[in-house]
Parts: structure tokens; C-alpha cells; sequence
């Protein structure tokens, strides 16, 4: 928008008029006092202001102007008799653009500079604009960037722990044998067997991470029941977890085609992090329905629970909720792995959640999905 300053009625409504036949938008004010409220409560583009006023003159009313932030990109044309005048202000005055037309107003030119500034304008705030993407764009690769030196770090680490136990065993076996000392020997085993499983499923994340980054994650989809599944996931679960109660609610009788494997590894995912995340808890649900040939399966707890803001996160890779993943162990990935196997099935998984209540999370995937899941 335009702000025409000037004394003279004649002036402003004839300046208006032309302005606004070119399809500008146009303000007046017809002093520098009523111009410097003005500015203050609108943005504009540029102001064309008249030297020579009762009261503030021109070159007052734009060195007040100078000194307001929200004025910072404005252009100013001053209307002036004498334009030998103008170097006194453009010493004070930096920023925006500055010009003069001598009175009288020649108005081809007047509508040239105008245009001009408007061009200038335009072109500056693309630039802005495009510098915000770009700022932004930096901020986001270096925050990634962070994110995968954290991950990187944090997965040797939990690589090399269970890796180091099982050396550990394999010494103590070791001694255990030579002394024939049988039932020590099988608790070894037992033990370096657990922290195998361990680096196994780590590895076995790893190796889906960069399955889903190369478009190599394979599926084999088949009718199965799902209601038998969720049984043997819960009686698995519940075994390792003495202290929660697990509760299974609903049922599905029908048959879902999908990647049986794959959709386990969801669940697990959902239940285990349900406890994990629910210290001084002990009670988890899990819950089957079908509506509209669609199944969903929700695990709800009542644990620390997600803040909303960072709610719509938990399902991107590496992601994991700063305040709290010192008091946790994981890698932020089994949610970016479980998101990608349900998008795989075409469904859709989510969160409901209040933090330091509990959350829910779920997933509802076709009773039948596309064979070729792409
Ligand atoms: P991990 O648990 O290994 O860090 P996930 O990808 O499974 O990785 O989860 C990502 C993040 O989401 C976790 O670090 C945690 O901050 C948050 N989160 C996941 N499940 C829950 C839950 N049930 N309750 C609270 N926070 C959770």
C-alpha cells in the first residue's frame, strides 16, 4: 500500500486518483503527525510525502520514520520545490529507498518511480522469502546431521554391550567346563543366549533401516489370523514382563492378509515400548476391532505419556523425546520402522497420548491389503 502525505486536499485526492486508476492501493494522511500514526499502525510499501507542511515538514516526518522497525523496507519519495534540500536527509536516513520528484508533479513520472519501488520491492521480499527457505533448510539438515552423529554413537555403544557380556560368558564357560560343572555351564549358555538375542534384534533394525532407506523392505503378505497372533504376542510379552498385566480386548475372527512377521514386529514394538515407557505401572491394554473391513490395533498405557508438540515426532527416524531418552534406553527407530510397515499395508498408525497420563498407539491397516504394496 501507498501513503500519500500532503497539506494540500487538491493534491492528495488528484495524486489518489491516478494512483489507484493503476491499481494501487492508496492511503493519505494530510500531516506529518496523522502520516507517523499511520505508519505506525499499517505497513506500507512506499510513502510519498510532501516537503513543504505545516507543522512536521516532510523531512521531519521522515527522519521519525527512519527510527521505526516496521518502517524498515518502506521507499520514500519526497515532493519538494527545492531539491538541493534532500542531501541533508539522505545523510540520516539508511535504509529503504529514498527519491524526490520536483512540484510540480509530473505524473508519468511519478507513476514510473512508483512502479519501480513496487519492482524493487517485490524483488526483496522474494529474496527475503527465498533466504528463510534456504536459512531453514540449513536448520534441518543440521539438525538430521546431529540426529544420525547421536544415533550412530548411541548404537555402538548398545552394539558393543552385549557384545562385550557375551565374551564375558564365553570366558566363564570356559572355566565352567574345565571344572564339569554342568548346571553352571547351562546358565552361561543361557545368559550369553539372551544377550545374543539382544544384538540380533538390534542388528536386525539396522538392517531394516537400511532396507526402507534403499527401497529394499520385502514383503511376504498371506491370510493369517490375527486374533491368534495377538494371543501368542501377549503370552510372549507377559512371560518377560512379570509385572504387568497385559489385557487383550476385541476380537477379529476374520482372516487379514498382510506380512504376519511384519505386523508381530509392530505389535512388539507398540507393547514393549508401552512398558518401557510406564515405569512404576503395571497395567498395559491392547485392544482388536474391525469396522469397515479395516482391523485396528491400539496398546494403551498409563505412563509418562507425550507432550502434544511432540507427538506428530515419535514416528520419524531417530526421533526420541529429549527430556526423557537419559532415563530410557533406545535408538528412536522402532516406530519409524513400524510406521513404514504399516504405510507398506496402506494403513495408518498414530498416537493419542497426555503427557504424564499415558498414550495410545495405534495402527488400522485393510483387512486385505494390496499384494504389491507400493
Ligand atoms: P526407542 O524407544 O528405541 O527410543 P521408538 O522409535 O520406539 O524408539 O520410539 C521413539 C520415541 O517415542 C521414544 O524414544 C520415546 O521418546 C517415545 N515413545 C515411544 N513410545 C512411547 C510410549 N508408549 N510412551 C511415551 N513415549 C513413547
Amino acid at each position: 500500500m501507498i501513503l500519500i502525505v500532503d497539506d494540500t486536499p487538491e493534491n492528495l485526492i488528484s495524486l489518489k486518483k491516478v494512483l489507484e486508476k493503476h491499481g494501487f492501493e492508496v492511503d493519505t494522511a494530510s500531516s506529518g503527525e496523522e502520516a507517523l500514526k499511520k505508519v505506525l499502525r499499517n505497513a506500507y510499501v512506499l510513502i510519498i510525502l510532501d516537503v513543504q507542511m505545516p507543522g512536521m515538514d516532510g523531512f521531519e516526518v521522515a527522519e521519525a520514520i527512519a527510527g521505526y522497525s516496521k518502517a524498515k523496507e518502506t521507499a520514500i519519495i519526497f515532493l519538494s520545490a527545492v531539491n538541493t534540500e534532500l542531501n541533508f536527509i539522505t545523510k540520516g536516513y539508511s535504509s529503504g529507498g529514498l527519491d524526490y520528484i520536483t512540484k510540480p508533479v509530473d505524473m508519468n513520472i511519478l507513476l514510473l518511480k512508483v512502479k519501480t519501488f513496487y519492482r524493487i520491492y517485490e524483488q526483496s521480499r522474494k529474496l527475503i522469502e527465498i533466504q528463510k527457505t534456504l536459512l531453514e533448510e540449513i536448520e534441518t539438515r543440521k539438525r538430521a546431521e546431529r540426529k544420525k552423529d547421536e544415533f550412530i554413537s548411541i548404537a555402538s555403544h548398545k552394539l558393543k554391550t552385549p557384545l562385550t557380556s557375551v565374551k564375558g560368558y564365553v570366558q566363564l564357560l570356559e572355566r565352567s567346563i574345565d571344572k564339569g560343572d554342568i548346571p553352571t555351564v547351562k546358565r552361561h549358555l543361557q545368559k550369553a543366549q539372551v544377550q545374543l538375542e539382544k544384538l540380533n534384534d538390534l542388528i536386525a533394525d539396522l538392517l531394516d533401516i537400511s532396507k526402507i532407506e534403499s527401497g529394499k523392505l520385502k514383503f511376504n503378505k498371506k491370510y493369517f489370523n490375527i486374533n491368534l497372533l495377538l494371543d501368542n504376542i501377549v503370552e510372549i510379552i507377559q512371560q518377560s514382563n512379570p509385572d504387568f498385566k497385559i489385557i487383550k480386548r476385541g476380537k477379529v475372527t476374520e482372516e487379514v492378509f498382510a506380512d504376519e512377521m511384519r505386523i508381530e514386529q509392530v505389535i512388539i514394538n507398540f507393547l514393549t515400548n508401552a512398558i518401557k515407557y510406564s515405569p512404576g505401572t503395571s497395567e498395559v491394554q491392547i485392544n482388536v476391532s474391525l469396522e469397515n473391513d479395516e482391523v485396528t490395533v491400539a496398546v494403551r498405557d498409563f505412563g509418562i505419556g507425550i507432550a502434544p508438540e511432540q507427538q506428530e515426532n515419535v514416528f520419524d527416524k531417530f526421533y526420541r523425546v529429549e527430556e526423557t531418552a537419559i532415563h530410557f534406553q533406545g535408538l528412536g527407530i522402532g516406530l519409524y520402522i513400524s510406521s513404514e510397515i504399516i504405510r507398506r499395508h496402506q494403513g495408518v498408525v498414530g498416537v493419542n497420548s497426555v503427557f504424564g497420563e499415558g498414550s495410545e498407539f495405534y495402527f488400522r491397516i485393510p483387512l486385505i491389503s494390496s499384494a504389491n504394496e507400493d
